[in-house]
């Protein structure tokens, strides 16, 4: 589908969410245990609902992400609102420069996760992202979390005016902000194949 062919930018930023989320699922990028992407549009969030991957393994439509602004806690009351979502609003109204979201379970990063360990980029197109660092541990869906991981996103400046930067929750996934979606996706599967080449590599040595 064309892009900009949509009059309504919230329907055409959900049709681009929708898309980019059963892709990732088919690369093992998103997993059916949780996970959740968004998008800025305008002074909204748009963000995937809760149980996107549990109860619809990431098939999502246009119509089942929810929106609302972004200066504002509203959304925190809707019952539909990914638990995980807190870190997104907070990335946004830190990071003028960020415009799209995506925390993942991602498969080959879930190994450094589980370690809390960093991920050095060892591939030529993961320079720019330099290393993804591991945010201090704090529970899951927590304020301190999300406040953790802006403080590490806002610091790698430069990743970000590349395309994006990302951060490690510890025993969790990953949280990758992006100038947009697409740019957010990308670093994902980079930074995966990058996690990937490190893991391979001690087979290797
Ligand atoms: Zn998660």
């Amino acid at each position: 589908m064309a892009k900009n062919s949509h009059p309504d930018p919230s329907l055409e930023v959900r049709i681009e969410l929708a898309e980019i989320a059963r892709r990732m699922f088919d690369r093992k990028l998103l997993d059916m245990a949780g996970g959740n992407l968004s998008a800025r549009c305008g002074e909204n969030i748009v963000i995937s609902p809760r149980y996107a991957g549990s109860k619809k393994h990431w098939q999502l439509k246009p119509e089942d992400f929810i929106e609302g602004r972004i200066d504002s806690d509203d959304l925190l009351e809707d019952p539909r609102f990914s638990r995980e979502g807190k870190a997104h609003l907070a990335i946004y109204r830190t990071l003028p420069i960020v415009n799209g979201v995506i925390h993942a379970h991602a498969f080959h990063v879930l190994p450094f996760a589980a370690q809390g360990k960093p991920i050095p980029p060892v591939l030529e197109g993961t320079q720019k992202f330099g290393t993804v660092p591991v945010a201090p541990y704090a529970p899951t869906q927590s304020a301190e979390l999300a406040a953790n991981a802006v403080q590490l996103l806002k610091v790698q400046e430069g990743a970000l005016r590349a395309q994006a930067a990302a951060v490690i929750l510890p025993t969790h996934g990953i949280l990758i902000a992006g100038k947009d979606i697409w740019a957010a996706a990308d670093a994902l599967e980079q930074i995966d194949w990058n996690a990937w080449c490190l893991i391979a590599g001690k087979l290797l040595d």
